[in-house]
């Protein structure tokens, strides 16, 4: 049986396939992404415009912010059940923010791009 078909990355898959690796919704390319958390102005491929649909403003704090509260009771809890050095906690929490405020952005602004495409007819 063959895999690894486009047409396999819709839906619910689609969405982590755009948000983590940054595949096109519509044609599956690679791209999505231009920095962290900013989506490409368009897809090399099929033309489909990102930068267009792009969520911003102050839709995002509601992403960011209950994930800053979640990292911050999370360092609090780990402080109470092992005393970390201090050179342990910066490199522990110097990664871990930026790349699960990162992962969170980035499902957030695709699954708003997707919907919005999708309401559009365009995917
Ligand atoms: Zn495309």
């Amino acid at each position: 049986m063959p895999n690894g078909d486009s047409q396999d990355t819709k839906g619910q898959s689609g969405l982590t396939a755009t948000a983590l690796f940054g595949l096109c919704p519509r044609c599956a390319a690679k791209g999505v992404w231009a920095g962290l958390g900013a989506l490409a102005e368009r897809c090399a491929v099929c033309g489909l415009e990102f930068e267009r649909y792009e969520p911003r403003g102050r839709g995002m704090y509601l992403v960011v912010l209950p994930v800053t509260v979640l990292l911050v009771l999370s360092a609090l809890k780990l402080d109470d059940m092992v005393q970390l050095p201090v050179w342990a906690l910066i490199a522990v929490w110097g990664v871990l923010v930026p790349l699960v405020v990162t992962v969170a952005l980035r499902f957030a602004k695709a699954a708003a791009l997707m919907a919005r495409l999708e309401k559009e007819g365009m995917i």
